[in-house]
């Protein structure tokens, strides 16, 4: 059944005739939500990835505009002073991350349903100006695998790994917020389970 969905967007009320609306995947850095996102994005037809803009310089192998928007500081600034970030934050106390508002709204014009990646404040933000987003938070199956997942990326130095290990007892203790909790203790399981609670899983 159709049915009509509005939110707020930046002082103004969005109405749409389509059920779409975003569904935000979050959790610790290092639980996997890169490598659930990239099978569930393959299965999930009618769904849209969000490209996040970011203050951090590029991982090998990562590509501008597909991983990230990668910004300077100046530019980031520009964004959320014009307006254009749907919501932003500043994570692992370092670098800024933010949804640009622009892509998100042309999904959901176009009855795609956006998939944001986000961290604790930017979901935050999400559930006060959207809240009929769905929320899930994905939990890794024990601290020690977390720690285990974190190290064994080898993507961090041993100061990153620590300030990534800091934020993650704070996002692990807010996962009661959360709409749903999958916790990822397999990839194909966690996904099937994401896409179940899509209700695309057949
Ligand atoms: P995040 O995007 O949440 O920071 P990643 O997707 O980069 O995390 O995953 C972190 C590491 O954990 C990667 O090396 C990845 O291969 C591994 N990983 C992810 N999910 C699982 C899993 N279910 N079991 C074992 N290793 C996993
Ligand atoms: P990484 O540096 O490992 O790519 O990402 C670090 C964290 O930033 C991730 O755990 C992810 O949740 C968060 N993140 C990525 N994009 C965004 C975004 O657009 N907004 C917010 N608030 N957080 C993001």
């Amino acid at each position: 059944m159709r049915r009509s969905v509005s939110w707020h967007d930046n002082g103004m009320s969005i109405v749409t005739n389509t059920v779409a609306h975003p569904f935000v995947i979050s959790g610790p850095s290092g639980v996997g939500k890169g490598t659930v996102v990239k099978p569930l994005m393959e299965r999930a037809k009618g769904c849209w990835l969000s490209v996040s803009a970011t203050t951090r310089p590029p991982r090998p192998g990562e590509i501008d505009g597909v991983h990230y928007h990668f910004v300077t500081d100046k530019q980031f600034d520009d964004l959320v002073r014009s307006g254009q970030m749907l919501e932003w934050a500043v994570v692992h106390g370092k670098h800024r991350y933010g949804t640009p508002r622009r892509p998100v709204m042309d999904a959901l014009k176009r009855g795609l349903i956006p998939v944001l990646e986000l961290d604790l404040a930017g979901a935050r933000q999400i559930r006060a100006s959207m809240p009929s987003a769905v929320q899930i938070f994905l939990a890794p199956p024990s601290w020690e695998e977390l720690e285990h997942r974190l190290r064994g990326r080898g993507t961090e130095t041993e100061e990153q790994i620590q300030r990534r290990l800091e934020t993650a007892r704070t996002e692990l203790a807010a996962e009661s917020e959360f709409d749903y909790v999958v916790v990822n203790d397999e990839v194909a399981r966690a996904t099937a389970q994401i896409l179940h609670i899509m209700g695309i899983d057949k």
